[in-house]
């Protein structure tokens, strides 16, 4: 299987299996077929083989009106499978029956399930599982359509069903259990790809300086740990419809015993991606436990430091106010001193002190440049220190925006 994703509309792989040649591979161009007028879908070898899996490419030939128009034709494919909505789903599963003119009861079904695969250098990608089944109930021959299937799960479905029993081609259910345990070993691969990127970070230790979490790193292992929960419990829902409607057919199919084989093997399914669904919820928990321990250890240490600052604050506070004292007891002496030292004292004279007629000349200029001191720091602590609405709006003009619970941690 090379080719998985063809690049044009037109081009189809398909695989066909029968009791004898076994597997045999072409690929042919729709386009060319359509050329020619057929009867038959034009695709599927004639006689049609009891197996036929057709990849192709839903993303491309749903832009293409003329192959789009052949697979709802003669693949009986409902229109609402090619709709937007149908297309930007994330899981379902459908299922129409149809009788032939001699009475013999087909059934085409349908079903898409979402894998995120996720790498250990967390890189990523989807997997779709965009499946259509049509199960002839005349012949129990079976077409499966795989649109854009990836290779490797391309691969795996022709070594799941290397050399299939005829008798389970009987029930129209017949290829969900490959189906689904391509599923179940795809989901488990991402479930234990999230648990051991979480372990990893439960691993890590404390750095002896400030902590430095990789939040972007935390946060995006968290999302794909919610995105392989919800693919795991679309999953889960979608194994159930299959359930229900299989339950609903099964009085009406011929061979009860494959039947009951058959919904013995999708309830194990469903158990296991049910279970698996579990270890997802948890590592999602597991996840968000981590990052809160991580916002809880860089708070702390912030805090720790804040602390360590107020009581060098504090400290450096009771030394300036051993200065101030010394300050302000020296302060008073140290004006009566200057003041007495003022050439306006005479104190040479045989009377004693004599102060001069002069002295006023102190007042006129000590008073006003107090005067011209006190105001001038006044103006300037009123231009320079903005009131509070002032300084909100400033932290809006710098798009600064500050919610009751935020820190600046
Ligand atoms: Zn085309």
């Amino acid at each position: 299987m090379t080719k998985t994703r063809p690049a044009r509309c037109s081009i189809l792989d398909i695989y066909e299996w029968d009791i004898g040649p076994g597997w045999s591979q072409r690929t042919v161009d729709l386009h060319e077929i359509l050329s020619h007028d057929s009867k038959e879908d034009g695709v599927t070898a004639s006689p049609r083989p009891a197996i036929c899996i057709i990849f192709a490419s839903a993303n491309i030939i749903r832009k293409c009106e003329l192959c789009r128009g052949h697979f709802i034709d003669k693949f009986k494919m409902p229109k609402v499978w090619w709709s937007d909505y149908s297309k930007k789903s994330n899981g379902y599963f459908g299922c129409q029956r149809s009788r032939s003119p001699n009475g013999q009861e087909s059934f085409d079904t349908w079903t898409y399930f979402e894998i995120k695969k996720l790498e250990p250098t967390a890189i990523y990608s989807w997997y779709k599982l965009n499946i259509f089944v049509r199960w002839d109930g005349e012949s129990h021959q079976t077409v499966v359509l795989a649109f854009d299937t990836p290779y490797d799960i391309a691969q795996s479905f022709r070594d799941l069903l290397v050399a299939p029993d005829p008798r389970d081609l009987h029930s129209p259910f017949w290829f969900y259990p490959h189906l689904l345990s391509e599923v179940a070993r795809h989901q488990e691969a991402a479930v234990w790809a999230i648990r051991n990127q979480v372990r990893e970070v439960e691993k890590q230790t404390l750095p002896l300086g400030r902590p430095n979490p990789d939040y972007r790193n935390l946060h995006d292992i968290a999302r794909h740990a919610l995105h392989v929960s919800e693919t795991l419990e679309v999953a889960v829902k979608t194994i159930k419809s299959m359930l229900d409607r299989h339950r609903d057919l099964w009085p009406s199919l011929s061979d009860f015993d494959a039947e009951q084989g058959i919904h013995s093997q999708l309830q194990f399914f469903e158990s296991y991606i049910s279970s698996l669904s579990s270890r997802s919820a948890s590592n999602e928990k597991r996840m968000l436990n981590e990052i809160q321990l991580a916002f809880n250890t860089v708070a702390q240490h912030d805090a720790s430091t804040s602390v360590k600052i107020g009581l060098a604050t504090q400290a450096d506070s009771l030394t300036m106010k051993s200065i101030a004292l010394v300050t302000l007891t020296f302060l008073p002496p140290t004006f009566v001193s200057a003041i007495f030292s003022m050439s306006f004292f005479d104190n040479s004279t045989e009377s004693g002190w004599v102060l001069s007629e002069k002295f006023w000349i102190y007042w006129v200029f000590a008073i006003p440049t107090t005067l011209f001191t006190v105001a001038a720091w006044y103006f300037l602590q009123k231009k320079y220190s903005a009131p509070a609405p002032l300084r909100e709006e400033k932290f809006h003009a710098l798009n600064i925006s500050i919610s009751p619970n935020q820190s600046f941690a």
